[in-house]
């Protein structure tokens, strides 16, 4: 690219906002060059404002830790050094919606990870290699919020990436019914075992709110464009429970699935083996160059082993073998904080520099 694309990352000192960071730097086709995080960060430098909150096994990049943050509600200072932003914020939902709403406005294109805006009817929710074709509606979002380049996208949900790749492809056959159990890590509430002794040697069977996600969004992704709208699907129907484990990084899931017209065995495998996207067909610099890895070990996907395949942007499964009350069940892993998170915002973003949806001021 002849000219870097400037991107601000809003929540720039958290979890995700610190993967956003080492992601970032040094990326083709953006440049770091404002950093928002609450007024408690506002006015001091990245690396006194993360302090001991470091969470990354990779240093925190020079750079940026010489960089002074601003406080995110301070939409003109933040929005004239930057050409979009990535946003990833603990706030109340109302408060997202505002902030997210605001930069919007101002004219800065604004890739989330936060869930505020995933229902909104003509907000893209997106998982690039799986619904590209729902960023349609920007052009309906625009006129709705009066902009020329303005608009908002997300992406979904952490957990649904361990599921969601490998059921996608598998539409063909008429999908009836789904059961899945995740089994998540402690990044996904943003925490390290320092942060949260209490999951070691521990299981907590309670996530607040992740369950109704990983039920409802699967049928938004699946959904179709209607009037500028993003219309959900009405099937299949899905069932969850999501339980945090004691893992840094990686949600595994355990998958049943019903089809109207099953499908063999081997059938399914070589669809999750040849299975590409438009990332791939672009060739941009995020994508995994195999979206799905099926393994035929019978212990794997591990997360320690595996979450970390094409930079952690490859998602995997392996076990699919027929099941006594439904038709076949497998297993699905995916790392949370990358595809689940920044790596998955990262990947859209450069989708809509690909598309032109975002450019340049
Ligand atoms: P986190 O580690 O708690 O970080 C929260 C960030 O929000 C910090 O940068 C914080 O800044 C900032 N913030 C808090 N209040 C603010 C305010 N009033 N104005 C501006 N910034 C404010 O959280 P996280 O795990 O990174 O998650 C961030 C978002 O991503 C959440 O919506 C979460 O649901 C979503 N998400 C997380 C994951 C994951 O795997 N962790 C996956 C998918 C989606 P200060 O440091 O100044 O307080």
């Amino acid at each position: 690219m002849e000219k870097k694309i400037k991107a601000g990352i809003i929540g720039a000192t958290g979890m995700v906002g610190q993967r956003f960071v080492s992601l970032l730097e040094n990326h083709p086709f953006f440049e770091i060059t404002a950093l928002g995080a609450s007024g408690r960060s506002a006015g001091r430098t990245y690396g006194e404002a993360v302090g001991g909150r470091w969470k990354l096994d990779a240093p925190m990049p020079e750079r940026i830790g010489k960089m002074t943050v601003t406080d995110a509600s301070d939409i003109k200072t933040m929005t004239e050094k930057c050409d979009m932003v990535f946003c990833a914020v603990n706030m109340p939902k109302s408060e997202i919606l505002a902030l997210e709403d605001a930069y919007a406005r101002a004219e800065t294109p604004v890739v989330s990870n936060n869930s505020a805006n995933r229902w909104t009817p003509d907000v893209p929710m997106v998982v690039p290699e799986i619904n590209p074709e729902h960023l349609e509606v920007i052009e309906a979002q625009k006129k709705r919020l009066g902009t020329k380049r303005g608009f908002i996208a997300v992406k979904p949900n952490c957990s649904i990436q361990s599921y969601v790749p490998m059921l996608s492809p598998l539409r063909r056959f008429g999908i009836k019914r789904v059961l899945a159990t995740t089994y998540q890590a402690i990044s996904g509430a943003g925490k390290t075992f320092r942060e949260w002794p209490e999951m070691i040697d521990n299981v907590i069977p309670y996530i607040g709110g992740e369950e109704e996600k990983s039920e409802q969004e699967p049928l938004r992704i699946w959904g179709r464009v209607e009037n500028g709208k993003i219309v959900k699907a009405e099937s299949p129907l899905i069932t969850t429970q999501c339980i945090r484990v004691p893992v840094t990084n990686g949600h595994t899931a355990a998958v049943f699935v019903d089809f109207e017209n099953r499908p063999s065995k081997r059938e399914i495998v070589e669809i999750w083996k040849n299975y590409k996207g438009l990332p791939q067909t672009l060739g941009l610099p995020s994508a995994p160059e195999q979206f799905i890895t099926y393994f035929e070990e019978d212990d794997r996907p591990q997360a320690s082993l595996d979450r970390m395949l094409y930079g952690g942007m490859g998602v995997s499964c392996g076990r699919l073998r027929e099941d006594t009350m439904f038709d076949y069940k497998f297993v699905g892993l995916s790392h949370n904080t990358l595809r689940g998170a920044a790596g998955g915002a990262v990947l859209i973003a450069e989708l809509l520099v690909s598309l032109r949806y975002i450019t340049a001021k």
